[in-house]
């Protein structure tokens, strides 16, 4: 691939016209990255990078069916959700095959934020409640609603505005380094599990006690920039049993971890336990291999209310032909190349080889993965777990320098991630 401008000239470039404040890896020394096939990247001088974060690329990079069925739809039209479209209920109703029976509205959107967003939206109109609830150090998004709730967002700004008074943070039940953890009382999963869920009970019954009222909880199935956390089993069903019962409706964000990504079943959801029915699924980053397109799922009599007050849903390009196809081919592929199994298959073999590292490295305090959602947490200490901040990043280096990519997550940044 010939280069409009060099290495250099780029970087020098996006230095004049591209605030510094957008995300930028390796910032000592990007990378121009011209091509991607498959699990690899390869820059401009033709190295060849493994991608082991690239959520997008969910079924490798440039997929050539999923390609050229963007290419198709692109010729034959790129309308909007205004006229009907096959692509459109194709989508929705592969979709539903994956989803509890009662999640069948689905509103497309273009990114992850906008399905957060619009939950809000609902869930304001049809409990006619104001709050929320988020875990700490949860991302969901980067438009003024999400970064509010996002402490994950909110603890890396060196003057952080006062958290909005709508929105209260839960402790996440981190069985690692979380407010309770394992090692110091010898607590097992169920007890932290007990313990984490009475937090939500105390935090709302405190919350309701000065008169607020909650709209809905956000929850990232498996909490991803926090640090690749899994909670204890029992946990989303018990606190979402709880929240519902108070009419308090649930996100189940699977923005990072959907699309078979946890490798034993299709949603990271479903991965706990049976019987957890969210009141609202939020999709995107893998759903269309890099072509924009997300989505949220919700229950019928809450997009009623919707309708019932006049609202009417448009978005510009959520939902257009292209994008559907984009996503539907994306859904074809995980079935017919049997990618969901591959994620459990080659993620249980990881952890398994992990876990064999963990053995002999006292650095490696702690590994945990679902499929192909993997955390490896440094630490300097076993037993009173100080974060090795600067040993994570010196690895991460080491590994880029050895052409594998990799990231870098957590509140105190000492989790390498895989998310393949
Ligand atoms: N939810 C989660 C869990 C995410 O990780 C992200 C993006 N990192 C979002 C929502 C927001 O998605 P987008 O960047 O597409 O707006």
């Amino acid at each position: 691939i010939k280069e409009f401008y060099t290495r250099d000239k780029t970087l020098q470039l996006r230095g004049t016209y591209i605030p510094n404040c957008t995300e930028l890896f390796y910032r000592h020394s990007p990378l121009k990255i011209v091509r991607g096939q498959g699990t690899y990247m390869y820059d401009q001088l033709g190295n060849k990078y493994l991608d082991c974060i690239n959520n997008v690329a969910h079924v490798g990079h440039c997929h050539p069916y999923v390609n050229k069925q963007i290419y198709r739809q692109m010729g034959a039209c790129a309308t909007n959700n205004r006229y009907l479209h096959d692509n459109t209920v194709v989508l929705a109703e592969k979709l539903s095959k994956t989803l509890p029976k009662s999640l069948q509205q689905i509103f497309y959107t273009n990114s992850g934020s906008e399905a957060n967003d619009l939950a809000i939206r609902l869930a304001r109109r049809f409990t006619g409640n104001y709050d929320i609830l988020a875990l700490d150090n949860a991302y969901h998004g980067h438009i003024s609603t999400l970064v509010e709730l996002s402490t994950y967002e909110y603890k890396k700004m060196k003057n952080p505005t006062k958290m909005p008074e709508h929105v209260h943070v839960i402790p996440t039940p981190d069985i690692y380094r979380g407010k309770y953890r394992d090692i110091d009382y010898n607590y097992d999963e169920a007890k932290l599990c007990e313990l984490y869920v009475d937090e939500v009970r105390r935090i709302v019954e405190e919350t309701e006690s000065r008169g607020r009222r909650i709209a809905l909880m956000f929850f990232e199935t498996l909490q991803s920039c926090g640090g690749q956390i899994i909670y204890p089993n029992g946990y989303l069903k018990q606190t979402f049993d709880y929240l519902q019962s108070k009419g308090i409706l649930c996100v189940a964000d699977e923005v990072q971890t959907g699309f078979g990504r946890s490798g034993s079943h299709f949603w990271a959801y479903d991965s706990y336990e049976e019987g957890i029915i969210p009141d609202f699924v939020t999709l995107g980053k893998s759903m269309g291999n890099g072509f924009p397109v997300a989505a949220l799922v919700t229950r019928k009599d809450i997009t009623q209310k919707f309708e019932s007050d006049g609202i009417e849903y448009f978005n510009t390009y959520g939902g257009n032909p292209v994008s559907c196809r984009a996503a539907i081919a994306l859904l074809d592929v995980i079935e017919n190349e049997h990618l969901q199994e591959n994620a459990h298959k080659v993620g249980v073999y990881f952890l398994t080889k992990l876990k064999e590292l963990q053995k002999q490295h006292d650095i490696i305090g702690d590994v945990r993965g679902r499929g192909l959602f993997l955390g490896i947490e440094l630490v300097r200490d076993r037993k009173t777990r100080e974060p090795a901040t600067i040993e994570t990043r010196e690895i991460q280096l080491l590994l880029r320098e050895n052409f594998i990519i990799i990231s870098t997550d957590g509140p105190d940044h000492n989790v390498l991630k895989f998310k393949s």
